[in-house]
């Protein structure tokens, strides 16, 4: 028998079991952890509430969980319930697939001002996870600026900018649709430090923005390559860059009709957010872009207002006390999943933040490989049995996957009119529900 221990129950951790219940089928026993009481990390908490089809995929990672030998291990926390070198007591294996939860700093002045977010924060806002439901940012100002040209970045400006009516089947928390009922906001600028052939935004996300009831995108042809280099970019970035050029040319009698506007900024670097006490504005460097294809200030700065940010600018991993981690690409040190004997990583703890959900299948299945490389036929370890020994004495109030059911159920029970959901935004409002 082989005992594997998943820390993180998102895509790259359901994709990694569901690879080990491939490989091994009754040979295998494995066990997925999450610090909350409910499972699919990214899917439910960082995929766009708006983007239901995406979140769908958590169907597959149910049937994952449908077989006895892999089984949800929720509301345990991997270092204060229990350590990772206790799990490698227990477990031939264990796979950190954490994710990348925390904001990517800009490292500029002004980031601790009042009305400044992280897109960790503010996207965990909007979806419900317990840990920024409370974030409560005031959206009455009219000048919103969002830093950073990925797909992130499309996210939170098109949630910023729809109209009640177009969250309609859509898992977005009540408190968000709420405040987001009541926003003052009248302009969305996307501030990328480099131009529209350097964009990390994918066609689809990027086509949404020019289809948006009460905004309308802005992208000024100035900004615009020429149209014959299009043709040395990858076919996805060209289609994405004829979106912008497409919203490039809307109408100004269009526009009027807006009352939104998302303008696109490009070759500009953020230097300063301003503001005393509470975020004014954000002081920006125009650039161009050096032989190498990096943005090079020119020394032009100016100022745009701005009464909220939020930095979607990448995400990093969080350290584990003892496992090797590489600062500076934000994941843990590893040899393609190998971390040290017997210790994994997958996913965005293995990668860094980047790809799609689908990417981290094959990394999913590629990790397995590995494991299975190393551990041959598994030992003598106690695996789950060991755990359950161990939360007992400790007295863990562990969230099974039966009572994930019955969380989610609840929360399928009162979703308003139209939506899959009303998720719970508070940890021991899930450990109620599972109960009741
Ligand atoms: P991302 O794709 O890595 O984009 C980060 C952006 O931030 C880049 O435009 C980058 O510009 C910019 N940036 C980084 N540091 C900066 C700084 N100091 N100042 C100004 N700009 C800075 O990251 P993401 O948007 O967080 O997305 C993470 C991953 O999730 C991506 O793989 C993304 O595709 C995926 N995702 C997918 C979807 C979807 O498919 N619907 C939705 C959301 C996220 P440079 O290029 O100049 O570095």
């Amino acid at each position: 028998m082989r005992h594997i221990a998943i820390i993180g129950s998102g895509p790259a951790g359901y994709y990694t079991a569901e690879a080990a219940q491939k490989l091994w089928g009754d040979e295998v026993r494995v066990d997925i952890f999450d610090m909350l009481p409910v499972p699919y990390g990214l899917i439910r908490t960082g995929v766009a509430p708006d983007h239901q089809s995406i979140k769908g995929v958590s169907n597959r990672y149910e049937s994952t969980n449908a077989l006895d030998n892999v089984r949800f291990v929720g509301n345990v926390m991997i270092g204060e319930d229990i350590s990772v070198a206790e799990l490698q007591g227990l477990y031939d294996a264990v796979v950190l697939a954490t994710g990348a939860p925390n904001d990517r700093p800009a490292g500029i002045a002004g980031e601790g001002l009042e009305n400044v977010f992280g897109s960790a924060a503010f996207v965990g806002w909007y979806n419900g996870h317990p840990q920024f439901a409370k974030l409560n940012p005031d959206l009455s100002g009219r000048h919103a600026v969002v830093i950073g040209n990925g797909n992130v970045a499309l996210d939170v400006a098109r949630i910023l900018t729809k109209t009640s009516g177009e969250f309609t089947g859509s898992d977005i928390v009540g408190h968000a649709l709420h405040a987001l009922a009541k926003s003052g906001i009248e302009h969305v600028t996307i501030l990328g430090r480099r131009g529209p052939h350097q964009i990390a935004m994918t066609p689809k996300e990027l086509g949404e923005l020019g289809h948006l009831e009460r905004a309308a995108p802005r992208v000024d042809p100035a900004d615009l390559p020429d149209e014959a280099d299009d043709a040395f970019l990858e076919p996805g970035q060209r289609k994405s860059v004829t979106h912008l050029r497409s919203f490039a040319g809307i109408p100004e009698a269009f526009r009027a009709e807006k009352p939104v506007e998302i303008e696109f900024d490009f070759f500009a670097s953020p230097k300063a957010i301003l503001g005393e006490g509470r975020v004014s504005g954000v002081e920006v460097e125009r650039t161009r872009l050096d032989a190498n294809g990096r943005a090079d200030g020119t020394g032009e700065s100016y100022v745009v207002p701005a009464s909220l940010v939020v930095t979607c600018i990448g995400y990093k991993s969080s350290p584990i006390p003892g496992v090797p981690f590489e600062e500076s690409a934000g994941r843990f040190a590893n040899v393609d999943g190998r971390i040290l004997p017997g210790l994994y990583c997958v996913g965005w703890a293995r990668r860094g933040p980047s790809g799609t959900i689908g990417t981290n299948r094959p990394d999913g299945f590629s990790v397995v490989e590995r494991i299975a490389e190393d551990i041959g036929l598994g030992s003598a370890k106690q695996g789950r049995a060991g755990f359950d020994t161990l939360a007992a004495e400790r007295k863990l109030d562990v969230v099974t996957f039966r009572d994930w059911k019955k969380i989610e159920e609840a929360e399928v029970g009162r979703a308003r009119d139209g939506a899959p959901r009303e998720k719970f935004v508070d940890v021991d409002e899930m450990i109620r529900a599972r109960k009741d």
